[in-house]
């Protein structure tokens, strides 16, 4: 292989395997973040490829730290031996080099990504031992889990340029065989200063969750002079999930629950101050959703019809500032796919919100249905892209639809959404409505 062909990556899955995540994520961070990726003109399916250090270059730049914070480490970067970590940097550093302190200092802005040189670079995992890299490439400390069944999940270094006794490391570990997932935060030198288990039971309708609680989303937001960790679980099998937020010391301050996995969050400026943006997917009503928080005080429960098997019986009361659900296309209906979440991030004025419609493992972009709300979280409106009318017309013709585009119910975009707020309750927007 010539060093050029080594520098190319030549299709979604390679792009996929490179960046450690599904094609369906580089596909929406391409949509969403400008995740560059060259298209091979001609021909009627896109043929696509990408630069290493483009991809490099972009990932140092990009805020997508918050869903990398969500990713388990890739094989690629934690398996590696130590010898051949620094041929692997760039992979290692996409997971876990990109620290980042969400905040809100004054700037007007939403994610302040801290480029400020830390102590320690890097984490990996060798056997059951935490490595911590300092900037030099050589071993700063090293750290044993007790068990040889620990799987580091991420991490995030906070600066020590940073307030200075918020330095340290927080690292997610899986510590196997139904033990559960964990949150460790060590000292700059390596000291275990506390760990954090999610050990509560929640009884929601007639049934209970107990104690068995994963993480999936690990992010820092800086609220006034103080960093606070936010840290999504979620049960291992079921819906129930909860965003929790942390003081520095692993106490809980508090806690938002939601009848469905929750897998993005980010802090920006809205209309009346900071507001805490979180997505998923809604089981109770059967669509993507996403809420607004107060950073601060995240206390209560997603919005849920009194007396629903999804209504939790002993969460903290309470309820998000809104609550939008957006419900299933009738191609993913009629396809019979699997419910995707909502996502994406401010762009200028516009907050466009993405929902796949389809499967990403097509080969090609999956369709999508795009929510476009001011930066007040009013709906301006939706529509359908371009590939969505392609995949109507195709399963027109294999007669699974049975009308055209023109008469499609649906034609002008996706017709609703549910909007909650505490004024209102639940309503019906129609954006597409003359
Ligand atoms: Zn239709």
């Amino acid at each position: 292989m010539s060093s050029n062909e080594r520098a190319r990556l030549d299709s979604w899955k390679e792009i996929a395997e490179y960046l450690g995540r599904d094609v369906h994520t580089c596909l929406r961070w391409e949509k969403e973040k400008g995740l560059p990726v060259h298209t091979i003109p001609g021909g009627k399916r896109r043929t696509v490829y990408a630069y290493k250090h483009e991809i490099d270059e972009w990932l140092a730049k990009s805020l997508v730290s918050d869903e990398i914070a969500e990713k388990p480490a890739p094989a690629l970067g934690w398996q590696v031996p130590l010898k051949n970590f620094w041929q692997r940097m760039p992979v290692v550093a996409r997971a876990v080099l990109v620290f980042l302190i969400l905040g809100f200092a004054g700037l007007g802005a939403y994610l302040v990504a801290e480029s400020r040189s830390p102590a320690l670079t890097t984490m990996l995992q060798e056997g059951n031992r935490l490595v911590a890299i300092s900037p030099n490439s050589s071993v700063a400390w090293t750290y044993e889990f007790p068990s040889e069944k620990v799987k580091i999940l991420n991490s995030i270094v906070l600066p020590s340029a940073g307030v200075k006794d918020e330095a340290g490391v927080l690292v997610t570990v899986s510590l196997g065989e139904g033990k559960g997932d964990a949150l460790y935060f060590f000292s700059p030198r390596g000291q275990p200063l506390w760990q954090f288990q999610s050990v509560d039971r929640f009884i929601f309708g007639s049934s209970d969750y107990p104690l068995s609680w994963g993480f999936n989303l690990l992010g820092v937001i800086r609220l006034g002079n103080h960093s606070k960790v936010l840290l999504a679980t979620r049960h291992y099998s079921w819906w129930p999930a909860q965003l929790l937020l942390l003081d520095l010391q692993g106490n809980i301050e508090s806690r938002f629950f939601n009848a469905g996995w929750i897998s993005q969050g980010y802090l920006m400026d809205g209309a009346d101050g900071p507001v805490l943006v979180v997505s998923g997917v809604s089981n109770s009503f059967d669509g993507a959703f996403l809420a607004l928080l107060n950073p601060g005080e995240i206390s209560g429960t997603s919005p849920e019809a009194a007396g629903s098997p999804y209504s939790c019986k002993n969460c903290p009361a309470g309820r998000p500032r809104k609550y939008f659900v957006f419900p299933r296309s009738e191609l993913n209906l009629v396809t019979g796919s699997p419910l995707y979440e909502a996502g994406g991030h401010p762009q200028g004025d516009i907050i466009p919100v993405i929902k796949w419609e389809l499967p990403s493992d097509l080969g090609q972009a999956p369709p999508e249905a795009v929510y476009e709300f001011s930066r007040d979280f009013h709906l301006i409106r939706s529509r359908y892209g371009e590939r969505y009318w392609e995949w109507h017309h195709k399963l027109e013709k294999e007669g699974k639809i049975k009308h055209s585009r023109d008469q499609c119910p649906e034609r002008n975009g996706p017709p609703r959404i549910h909007q909650w707020d505490a004024q209102n309750g639940w309503q019906e927007i129609h954006p597409n409505q003359p």
